[in-house]
């Protein structure tokens, strides 16, 4: 069975539903939506992960720290302006 990716993970014990996540995302990724299970009795949910850039403008704009965007695991080198080479995740 195939086990959904996701680029964005949200801690469901963090995050408050305030919005401002899905309000700074430029995709449309993710939503606010009911969920009884929490205590707040709603949450954000990555809706549409396809879609996602990996911006990191929710991750930085969460007040409460509950979202990670993983890196894609495709990996860059280029050379500093020192003649360094330096290899980063994307
Ligand atoms: S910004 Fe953070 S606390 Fe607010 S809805 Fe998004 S994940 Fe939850
Ligand atoms: S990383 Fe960017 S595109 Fe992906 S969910 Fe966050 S704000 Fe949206």
């Amino acid at each position: 069975m195939a086990v959904e990716q996701t680029p964005v993970v949200i801690d469901e014990d963090l995050c408050t539903a305030c919005g401002i996540c899905v309000n700074v995302c430029p995709k449309n990724v993710l939503e606010i939506v009911e969920d009884l299970h929490i205590w707040t009795g709603s949450m954000c949910k990555v809706a549409r992960p396809e879609d996602c850039i990996r911006c990191k403008f929710c991750e930085n704009s969460c007040p409460h720290f509950a979202i990670s965007v993983l890196d894609s695991g495709i990996e860059a080198t280029f050379q500093d302006s020192k003649g360094n080479t330096v290899t980063k995740s994307k």
